[in-house]
């Protein structure tokens, strides 16, 4: 699910022990990347007993890959989704993303959790000749509620020293240590009660009362509700026509505390392959983007890692003059996104008590706690009509 090296795999991690037997228990959770840690948090609170499994260490997935830039703004403008779906359907989806990104700022103070989570703002820069549409976008979000400035060209040159048509910047966003925040919230599951083990869940069947999910190891797991958050790769149980995968590239400069922009804000650009860059607590500069849907298999993504690195190091050199682009860290990543950069969040049509979370684009760590809450009271009765906005039958 990665390839190369990011900044956030300090520390070794602990192996974890196999499944040895088949198990019961109320919610078994497949995947513990920050989707499942953070359900795993959310369901071991609502008093669940919680089994996670995962085929490779937690956290090891795109978890790892990404450079977890807490946004709020989703991969569509409020615009173009409002075109898709209407005002009132748009702006809910952009509330509730902005609630997410409080949430979960609220959780990981609640629980100290260190991770280097930080409150930041964020740009959003025009990416052509004009900012004309992203002068309109800040319109329609005022109307929507949603904070955030326009700048002009000459603003953004002369409070960030950023050279571009206009910019959105927004308050509300955050920046963190992806990995630490994923096992931070594994431990609190783990310390209820939740039980994680390794395995790989390869067959499912959900036509009895209870779920049952085959192991690759021949055991069985029996639960009430099956969670599935593995990432981009889907099983078959899970079908969606807007679904797509992507690939990203990113690099991470040596500390250069002296060399970042106002404030370390979270930097992103409305272009087609995209581009994104943040700073890290030890004052690294962390660019990413150059996304393709082409090269996707492992070997195809990392095989471009050299090259990519190379055009990320111009595009820094390019947004930031002044910076140091000595790369010590590059790395790619595969997520998954969907055509109307919502997020597949909900029950798996055809097979009861089973549950998922994928489609989450560029805001995957905003969508993941979006997931965690919306399955949390889904298991536990309530429902929201986010849940039609994020269906997984939807044709987008
Ligand atoms: C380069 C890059 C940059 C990114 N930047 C950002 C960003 O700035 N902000 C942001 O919010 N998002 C970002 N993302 C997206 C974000 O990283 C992902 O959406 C998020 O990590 C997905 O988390 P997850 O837990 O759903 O998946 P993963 O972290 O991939 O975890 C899924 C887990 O499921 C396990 N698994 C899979 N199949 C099985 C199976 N059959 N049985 C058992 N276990 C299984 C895997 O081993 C894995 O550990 C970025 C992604 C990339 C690649």
């Amino acid at each position: 699910m990665h390839g190369g090296r990011s900044p956030w795999l300090g520390s070794a991690q602990r192996p974890v022990s196999l499944v040895r037997e088949s198990l019961k228990c109320d919610a078994l959770i497949v995947g513990a990347g920050i989707t499942g840690s953070l359900i795993a948090e959310r369901l071991t609170r609502q008093g669940l007993d919680v089994v996670l499994i995962d085929r490779e260490l937690p956290g090891r997935g795109s978890t790892t890959a990404s450079t977890a830039m807490l946004l709020w703004e989703i991969d569509r403008s409020l615009s173009q989704l409002t075109e898709a779906y209407g005002f009132e359907r748009a702006s809910r989806a952009y509330r509730a993303s902005l609630e997410a990104v409080a949430g979960l700022k609220s959780l990981v103070l609640q629980f100290g959790l260190s991770c280097e989570l930080r409150d930041k703002n964020s740009l959003y820069l025009a990416a052509g000749y004009t900012a004309k549409d992203l002068f309109d976008e800040h319109q329609l979000r005022a109307r929507a509620g949603l904070p955030g400035d326009f700048l002009s060209h000459q603003m953004l040159l002369e409070r960030y020293g950023v050279a571009r048509a206009g910019a959105i910047v927004s308050p509300g966003a955050a920046d963190a240590d992806p990995v630490q925040l994923s096992l931070g919230l594994l431990r609190i599951a783990v310390a209820r009660g939740a039980r994680l083990f390794e395995g790989e869940a390869v067959e499912y069947d959900a036509a009895s009362r209870a779920v049952c999910v085959g192991l690759d190891g021949g055991c069985q797991i029996e639960a009430r509700s099956v969670i599935l958050a593995t990432g981009y790769v889907m099983p078959s149980i899970v079908r969606s026509n807007i679904q797509t995968t992507s690939s990203s590239w990113a690099i991470a400069t040596r500390p250069q505390p002296q060399n970042l922009w106002k404030d370390g804000t979270l930097i992103w650009e409305d272009s087609k392959d995209y581009l994104y860059a943040r700073t890290t607590l030890a004052g690294r500069i962390i660019i990413g983007g150059e996304d393709s849907d082409r090269a996707i298999t492992p070997e195809a993504r990392d095989r471009l890692i050299p090259e990519k690195s190379r055009r990320l190091r111009q595009k820094l050199a390019a947004l930031w003059p002044m910076a140091d682009t000595e790369i010590e860290f590059r790395w790619a990543g595969t997520f998954d996104t969907t055509s109307d950069g919502l997020p597949l969040i909900g029950p798996v049509p055809g097979a009861k008590g089973v549950y998922a979370a994928y489609g989450y684009g560029g805001n995957g760590i905003t969508f993941s706690f979006l997931a965690a809450q919306l399955i949390g009271d889904l298991i536990a009765g309530s429902g929201s009509p986010l849940l039609g906005d994020f269906a997984l039958d939807r044709d987008g």
